[in-house]
Parts: C-alpha cells; sequence; structure tokens
C-alpha cells in the first residue's frame, strides 16, 4: 500500500500538543510505517515541499505571516486537521482578544515596538475549511489515533460528541457539582479526555472545549446559585478555551 504523505506544523502554541504526538510510543512504530512523515520540525529538520494527504496543525493564527502560511498548508493538503485547544479555539492567548493588544505590549515587553502580532489569536477554522478538529490541551493520543485510524480505513472517526458527565457518569465518579457544589465545566465540555480531572476530586475547566449545543447559560446559573459571582463563573471559561466558550455562550463571542 502506497503511504500517505503526512505533514505536522505548529503555529502560535506551547509544543505540547506535537509532544504529545512524539510521546505516544507504543503507537509510533505503526504511525511511521503506515504513514510519510514529511513534514514535522518538533521531530527533525524537514523541508515543506509537495503536497499532503493529511495536515495535523498545533497553534492558533495569531500573526500576520500565519495568515499566509495557514492557507499555503491548505492549498497543500488534502485532508486538515487541527490538533488541540489552541488550534480549534485559539488557546489561552486567545485571552487578548478581549482586551487591547497594545497594553499587553508595553506591560510585557521592554521593546513592544518589535513585537509583530495581529490583536486576536483566532481558531484555524476562521481562516481556512477544517476536516477534523480534536480537542484537548494536550490532544488526546487516542483520540488521534482513532482518527488516523479512520483515515486509513475511509470511515468516519468514532469520537464522542456528548459531554464529559456522560464519560463521568460511566466511570461511576461522585459528581462534584451535585455533591459539593464545585464549579465543574463538565455538563458544557465534550468527553474524550478519560474523565482526568473529576477522577481525582478536581472540578473540570473545560480544556476539551464546549460539545455542540451546550446550554452554558444555563450552567452558569446554576453556578450563580451556588454562590459564585459573576466575575468568577466568567474566569472560570476564560482558560484554553474562551473564545469556543464565549461564542457557544452567546454567539458573539463575548457574554
Ligand atoms: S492545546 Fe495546550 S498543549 Fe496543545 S499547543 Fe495549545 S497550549 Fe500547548
Ligand atoms: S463531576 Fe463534573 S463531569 Fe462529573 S458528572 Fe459531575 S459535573 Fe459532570
Ligand atoms: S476533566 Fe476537563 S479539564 Fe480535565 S482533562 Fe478532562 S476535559 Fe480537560
Amino acid at each position: 500500500m502506497k503511504r500517505p504523505w503526512i505533514g505536522v506544523f505548529k503555529f502560535t502554541s506551547c509544543d505540547g500538543c506535537q509532544l504529545s504526538v512524539l510521546n505516544m510510543e507504543d503507537e509510533l512504530p505503526d504511525f511511521v510505517s503506515l504513514f510519510q512523515v514529511a513534514y514535522f520540525r518538533e521531530a527533525g529538520d524537514m523541508p515543506l515541499r509537495g503536497r499532503f494527504d493529511i495536515a495535523l496543525v498545533e497553534g492558533s493564527v495569531s500573526t500576520g505571516w500565519q495568515k499566509a502560511q495557514i492557507i499555503e498548508v491548505r492549498e497543500r493538503t488534502r485532508h486538515l486537521v487541527t490538533i488541540g485547544a489552541c488550534a480549534a479555539a485559539g488557546g489561552l492567548q486567545a485571552l487578548r482578544n478581549w482586551a487591547d493588544i497594545e497594553d499587553y505590549k508595553r506591560l510585557v515587553y521592554p521593546s513592544p515596538d518589535m513585537i509583530e502580532t495581529l490583536p486576536c489569536s483566532t481558531p484555524v477554522s476562521d481562516h481556512v475549511y477544517v476536516d477534523y478538529e480534536l480537542w484537548g490541551c494536550p490532544v488526546n493520543c487516542d483520540e488521534l489515533s482513532e482518527m488516523l485510524g479512520s483515515f486509513l480505513l475511509d470511515r468516519k472517526p468514532g469520537i464522542p460528541a456528548y459531554s464529559l458527565c456522560m464519560e463521568c457518569k460511566r466511570k461511576g465518579v461522585p459528581c462534584l457539582l451535585v455533591a459539593k457544589s464545585e464549579p465543574c465545566l463538565g455538563p458544557v465540555t465534550r468527553a474524550g479526555c478519560g474523565v482526568l480531572c473529576p477522577s481525582m476530586e478536581r472540578p473540570c475547566y473545560g480544556c476539551f472545549g464546549p460539545k455542540e449545543g451546550a446550554n452554558i447559560g444555563s450552567l452558569l446559573e446554576a453556578f450563580r446559585n451556588a454562590g459564585f459571582s459573576s466575575h468568577e463563573c466568567v474566569l472560570l471559561l476564560d482558560k484554553m478555551n474562551t473564545y469556543a466558550f464565549r461564542e457557544a455562550g452567546t454567539g458573539e463571542g463575548r457574554f
């Protein structure tokens, strides 16, 4: 069988999702035997040339050159898949979307004039067509394997669309929201992480992003009834998926 060509691309990100790919120790031999890895700068210095059957894209678009580069990647690629919260939702760096970027530049950098950046950090799907989004911070490697396997078998990936609460109930984890009034974002968050945080008695902070049709307003009302202020509720959502949660909350990117 001719091996499909795969490229792994980085935009604004911490590299954690690419490292997760490299950390798939059990699966890596299959990965390199089934795919021709043609571009993966985190793994080695490879020139960007030719076309790709599949591109895995990490990171958000937050500079002018990235806006041009993501279009080039799309043009070279048959199937474009984003990996992680930065690429799917703009990442933690999208917090600047609700502030003045010039203020941040002045406060953070000794020479703000040297910083070239866009005022907003945006998901890849705001710029080009995305065939599939894998969420999480970092991306879940089981979901990545499932997606790559389904590409080879030409079928739809079996990745859950329901909320984390479903996964949590199946595992028999006591509910932190009901039993302890802790502000768990599980009801509005996509399943897929294996209920990492509630299993450790920690509330979910939504790193898998909003599930489709999430009723965020209703959950925030439950938090307010449990004694959290409106400001605290917004802070709960303002993390690596701030852009997606705010959009899902109002459809306008703002509460
Ligand atoms: S999604 Fe998280 S782990 Fe992945 S690149 Fe962004 S910040 Fe890093
Ligand atoms: S602990 Fe969180 S994820 Fe689990 S059932 Fe309760 S609200 Fe849902
Ligand atoms: S429980 Fe929530 S915050 Fe924790 S890993 Fe899963 S999705 Fe992310």
